[in-house]
């Protein structure tokens, strides 16, 4: 057993953090959440710094690394904020996908663009009617010769209307089959014609902003159908393990943040003429938080090593992505109540962590549907 980073992968975390320091500095954070607005030169600066071809093989540009190496990257990331490392783990997870299921041609055209930061993705698969249940999707797209008119709404969208944005969108293209073959994967531009972008008033993830997606009559050209006609169910569960490892990873940065700053805040916070952390409730509550921020760590980069063997880990990733995500929610909860009022202020960034982390626990599959799996694999159906 090796709990250690080799020198490559230190090198790796060393260049992010140098990295989020000169482009994302706090007050830059803070403002680009204020005004609700992403940071494109953020994205470009990941792209120049080659961290969206790190995942992707050396045969299609990218620079081989693993599940472990890109989960690295998204946990530096992450520690400075969740809401920024979306628009690149979903650019990231959605290029992983075309590589997978896509044909020649079609990773020729998409992975260049996506790997020198042409071109982003956004994940649309929830709809009004299909949230855990996704085998309810009602968005439907009608074969017309060589192409299809897609009609329908998506819900959720995270980072939709992104500068050069591709919407990677699961349609239905048979109404009556089962859904796990009438699914269908198909990538649309996100200004196409007959597409309506409406940003949603949410809690959380500010920057890069939650959609509602209409399609109205909206073309797309076979071409652009990833692992074909009925082949979107494929697509989503191909990546689902090694999105979740990797999205453990940001809930666990997130963690990390929190850690970090509710002990500089009890270290600096006096009250009745000591350190708030010398009162044992506090310093208790943050010993509590660092051990439970190292077990989620701890299970996040198993997961994650896991997927890197080419293992088949779901039960570990379940645990990972179920563990991780709860404790981002409940750690955020305590940073505010170690720092009072001032975690509740627009001052600080743990209000930001904590409206950040809400989602986690629902986003990309709730904590209820990860227990359901969890216990199915122990033999319990669950209904
Ligand atoms: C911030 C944010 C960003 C998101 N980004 C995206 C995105 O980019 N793309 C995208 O497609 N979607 C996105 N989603 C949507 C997300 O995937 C859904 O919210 C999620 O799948 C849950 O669906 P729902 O919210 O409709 O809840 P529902 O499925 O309606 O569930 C409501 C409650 O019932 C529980 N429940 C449902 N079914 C069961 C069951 N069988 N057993 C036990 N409990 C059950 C759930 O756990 C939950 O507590 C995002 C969501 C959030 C909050």
């Amino acid at each position: 057993m090796d709990f250690f980073f080799s020198e490559e992968q230190e090198m790796l975390r060393e260049s992010v953090i140098k990295l989020m320091a000169r482009h994302a500095p706090p007050d830059a954070v803070r403002k680009w959440e204020r005004d609700r607005s992403f940071p494109e030169d953020l994205y470009q600066a990941w792209a120049e710094a080659g961290l969206l071809r790190l995942p992707f093989p050396v045969e299609v540009g990218g620079l081989g690394g693993s599940a472990l190496d890109l989960a690295i990257v998204v946990y530096e990331i992450s520690r400075i904020s969740t809401d920024l490392c979306m628009a690149f783990s979903g650019s990231v997870f959605c290029g992983l996908n075309i590589l997978r299921k896509g044909n020649d041609a079609q990773r020729n055209y998409w992975l260049p663009r996506l790997l020198d930061g042409r071109i982003k993705f956004s994940i649309g698969i929830s709809e009004p009617d299909a949230g855990s249940d996704v085998g309810n999707i009602r968005t439907f797209a009608e074969r017309k010769g060589d192409a299809y008119l897609v009609n329908g709404q998506k819900l959720w969208t995270t980072g939709a209307a992104l500068k050069n944005s591709v919407i990677c969108a699961y349609v239905k293209t048979d109404k009556a089959a089962h859904y796990r073959k009438a699914m269908t994967h198909m990538l649309i531009d996100n200004d196409a014609p007959g597409i309506e972008l409406r940003k949603l008033d949410m809690l959380g993830r500010r920057t890069i902003g939650t959609y509602e997606i209409f399609f109205r009559d909206v073309e797309v050209a076979s071409d652009r159908l990833i692992g074909g006609e009925g082949g979107g169910w494929d697509c989503l569960m191909s990546g689902l393990q090694y999105e979740r490892a990797v999205s453990a990873a940001g809930n666990v940065g997130g963690t990390q943040a929190i850690v970090d700053l509710a002990i500089s805040y009890a270290r600096e916070r006096i009250q009745f003429g000591q350190q708030i952390g010398a009162f044992q409730a506090i310093g208790h509550m943050l010993a509590d938080m660092e051990t439970e921020h190292e077990a989620g760590k701890l299970l996040m980069w198993r997961a994650a090593w896991l997927v890197a063997q080419g293992r088949d880990a779901l039960r570990e990733i379940t645990h990972a992505k179920l563990y991780t995500s709860e404790l981002y929610a409940k750690l955020a909860n305590m940073g505010v109540q170690v720092m009072g009022a001032y975690g509740l202020s627009e001052e600080f960034d743990m209000q930001r962590y904590f409206r950040d982390s809400r989602s986690s626990t629902i986003a990309a599959g709730t904590s209820q549907a990860q227990r359901n799996l969890l216990a199915n694999l122990m033999g319990f159906k669950q209904r």
